[in-house]
């Protein structure tokens, strides 16, 4: 394991699979058990810094932690001192002198976390920078895919939407790669990042066709609070082009699964029928994101696996 989970181009394949090995591991011994908790992280501190807006990823790392018995504190920046102009680097210092373990640091700037790394001896684990990258994300896509699909390798995954905006896809199709998975973007044109082109990825704007088969569909929420111009007529045009109701669903292959990393723009990317429907996993995501969160957490902190 590297000291820090940073990004999910980091992994490289037996680590990403060690991790997500280890989370199964985690699943089955808490499995069927009266109390849901392993006391592997007993008298350790991880400190959950959020300067964004979150609510499954802050209270599934919450709740990973508690789950391994470990000391949660729970900072967001409104409230805090950062109001007040406290720097990044002070607030580093601050957990520092306290003792952090870990640090799962959210932040609306790319980086961040990173830069966090170089002031903390705690292990710092990114929970989202800006539109960079969010590595626990796609562990915990990767872990529901393999877990319907079997495996990764040369499975067909199509991720749709504001890939632009979107560390989780950034994060996914690094991933999904690293894993041998053969992946598929499908965006507006306005959507797409300069040098996607270099991306281990194919780029198609036809949402029906790059369907037909695959073995899942990704899709992204459009993340109006990041965007200042118009990428796009009407939500309306949007939803016609390039979201997911239930006929397109049903050009997936037999099995296929539908995954959101939520919140969902119910009605804009994806129908409700098809949200709550059949083949779809967005619940099932939540659920493995705490089983992930605790392995992320379990080997950066423990180190090793005899605890188990
Ligand atoms: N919750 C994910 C993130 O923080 C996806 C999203 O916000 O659209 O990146």
């Amino acid at each position: 394991m590297p000291r820090h989970l940073l990004a999910a181009g980091d992994l490289d394949r037996p680590t990403a699979e060690h991790l997500l090995d280890t989370a199964a591991r985690i699943e089955q011994a808490i499995a069927g058990r009266e109390v849901r908790k392993l006391p592997t992280l007993r008298g350790r501190t991880v400190v959950n810094l959020f300067f964004e807006d979150s609510t499954r990823t802050r209270i599934s790392f919450e709740l990973a932690a508690k789950r391994l018995s470990a000391d949660v504190i729970n900072f967001s920046a409104k409230g805090s001192s950062v109001s007040k102009g406290e720097s990044l680097k002070d607030t580093a210092w601050t957990l520092q002198a306290m003792g952090a373990d870990a640090v799962v640091c959210r932040h609306s700037s790319s980086g961040a976390p990173q830069q966090l790394s170089a002031w903390v001896d705690g292990h710092v684990v990114n929970a989202g920078d800006g539109t960079h990258e969010h590595p626990t994300q796609a562990l915990l896509d990767a872990y529901t895919l393999r877990r319907h699909l079997g495996g990764l390798q040369d499975r067909r995954i199509v991720i749709v939407g504001d890939v632009l905006h979107s560390r989780v896809a950034r994060s996914n199709v690094l991933l999904l790669r690293t894993l041998g998975a053969d992946v598929t973007l499908v965006a507006p044109p306005t959507l797409l990042p300069v040098g996607v082109s270099d991306w281990p990825a194919t780029v198609s704007y036809d949402l029906d066709r790059a369907l037909v088969g695959a073995d899942a569909v990704m899709m992204l929420r459009v993340q109006q609070e990041r965007m200042q111009g118009a990428f796009f007529p009407t939500a309306r045009e949007y939803s016609r082009g390039y979201g997911l109701d239930g006929r397109r669903r049903d050009l997936l292959a037999p099995n296929g699964i539908v995954l959101h990393p939520g919140p969902m723009n119910r009605g804009m990317e994806i129908t409700p029928q098809v949200a709550d429907g059949a083949n779809s996993v967005i619940v099932e995501q939540v659920t493995n994101g705490v089983t992930v969160r605790m392995a992320v957490l379990y080997l950066l902190l423990s180190g090793s696996e005899g605890a188990l």
